[in-house]
């Protein structure tokens, strides 16, 4: 999860990208994952378990009409995965870390990727990079 109150998160792609420099960034989900699955039921995780799956809950809701069309409850759950995978990129790439990199050194490149616990495959679901337009309301004009 991409979360942008995260400070742990933060400060680790900071240091990663201001500091190794790195040239790529991954979120990598999993197939079959029981975060997404107990997102998407009613039930009371309690407290700080509730607060993150929270998180999960709002990238169904942005995706509920392509979802609630599939029946299958593992097949939902696993396309869910995969929508949660690009959101949490495209969080990072709201990030004003990402974006000085972005201006300044064309770098990194994000991806999206879901493994597959059972096949041992890694899906790449998403990517963006410096070429990518954000949504303008989390664009910093000022770096
Ligand atoms: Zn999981």
């Amino acid at each position: 999860m991409v979360v942008h109150t995260d400070v742990n998160l933060l400060s680790v792609l900071d240091y990663a990208v201001n500091n190794l420099k790195v040239n790529h960034v991954i979120v990598c989900g999993h197939y079959g994952c029981g975060g997404i699955k107990a997102a998407m039921t009613n039930h009371d995780f309690r407290y700080v378990l509730n607060m993150w799956l929270r998180n999960i809950k709002d990238v169904y809701r942005l995706h509920r009409e392509e979802l609630s069309a599939i029946s299958d409850e593992e097949l939902r759950a696993d396309r869910l995965a995969e929508l949660n995978v690009k959101e949490q990129v495209m969080h990072l790439s709201k990030t004003s870390i990402i974006q000085r990199a972005w201006k300044n050194e064309r770098r990194p490149q994000l991806h999206g990727w879901v493994y597959g616990l059972k096949d041992g495959l890694i899906n790449p679901v998403f990517e963006m990079d410096a070429g990518n337009h954000i949504d303008p309301l989390y664009e910093y004009d000022d770096l």
